[in-house]
């Protein structure tokens, strides 16, 4: 069955302009594009480009965008018979300003998104059961996500909690969580505790594995990330490049880590793997654009190896 991505689907609609406009004020902009995104669907698609098997549950609108979506994840090989189209709500959006700096103004709509609930996830236990590792994020129903993760537990299947956006969230769901991979931001949020270093990131690591979380991983941008469990504390270094765009580096990171982790890598092997990816998707634009095939993957190694 493979990897089960349960998760947001949104459309970046994404504006460039010299600056934001002020309150009142129009501005005439410089380009503008639809693209694919939502950090479920990143994931998705991410570990899909690097061979798996993923099927994903979420929801759309019964609207241009949630056609699109579907018929993009599908294009990828994605199994998409679980993402309901909701009657009521409109496919999520993220609207999204780029001032010529680089700076980004962003608000998300998540519609269909947040259509999701407890009876919904209920009625697919059969599917969570038989997947071979669950891969979620916090862009949906709390109540939801904390159900699913209660049902992946039950049924002994290992779950990767991205806690992305951050939020404080209750012991018994962190506690049913396998790979917990916050990155530096979102372990300060869940511990109450400033993470910048290496150090303090040991620290929260230590305060959530307390929780009962199997393994935490936090990512740490260009240096990499670290892994905390029972055996101890191991960073595992990145592979620095020059950052394009840092959209979906961290949805990147947890596909490549599920794919990973089920063909049967070890927990190190796969987050080493997971930060080649991810330097990949930082070096492109955009979300799903960005993300690489696995034979890109393994030429970057190559190259990487060769220059050593
Ligand atoms: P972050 O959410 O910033 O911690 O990034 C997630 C993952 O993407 C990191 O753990 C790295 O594997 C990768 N990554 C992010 N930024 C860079 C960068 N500038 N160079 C190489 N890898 C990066």
């Amino acid at each position: 069955m493979g990897i089960v991505v349960i998760g947001s689907l949104n459309m970046d609609m994404v504006v460039r302009a010299n600056r934001a406009p002020n309150a009142g004020e129009t501005l005439m902009g410089q380009a503008f594009a639809l693209s694919p995104g939502g950090k479920g669907a990143n994931q998705a698609v991410a570990a899909a480009r690097l061979g798996a098997e993923v099927s994903m549950i979420g929801s759309v609108g019964k609207d241009t965008f949630g056609s699109e979506m579907l018929e993009i994840i599908k294009q990828e090989g994605i199994h998409i018979e679980h993402i309901s189209v909701s009657e009521t709500e409109a496919t999520g959006v993220a609207s999204i300003v780029i001032e010529e700096d680089g700076e980004n103004r962003i608000i998300v709509v998540p519609g269909a998104n947040i259509d999701l609930f407890v009876e919904d996830i209920q009625a697919l236990e059969s599917i969570i059961s038989q997947a071979e590792m669950i891969v979620m994020q916090l862009e949906m129903e709390l109540a939801m996500s904390e159900h699913a993760i209660a049902i992946a537990h039950r049924h002994g299947i290992p779950v990767i909690l991205n806690p992305a956006p951050a939020r404080v969230l209750k012991d018994e769901m962190l506690g049913q969580v396998s790979f917990l991979t916050p990155n530096e931001t979102e372990a300060g949020i869940l511990t109450g505790m400033t993470v910048d270093s290496l150090e303090t990131a040991e620290q929260a690591a230590r305060i959530l594995l307390q929780k009962g979380i199997k393994n935490v991983i936090i990512t740490l941008g260009a240096k990499g990330a670290l892994i905390v469990n029972a055996e101890g504390a191991k960073s595992v270094p990145g592979f620095p490049v020059k950052a394009i765009d840092t959209v979906a580096a961290g949805d990147s990171f947890n596909g490549a880590l599920a794919q990973q982790l089920v063909l049967g890598k070890t927990l190190e092997e796969a987050v080493s793997f997971a930060n080649a990816v991810g330097a990949l998707a930082v070096g492109k634009e955009g979300a799903i654009p960005s993300l690489p095939q696995l034979s890109e993957v393994e030429q970057f190694l190559k190259h990487v190896s060769a220059v050593k």
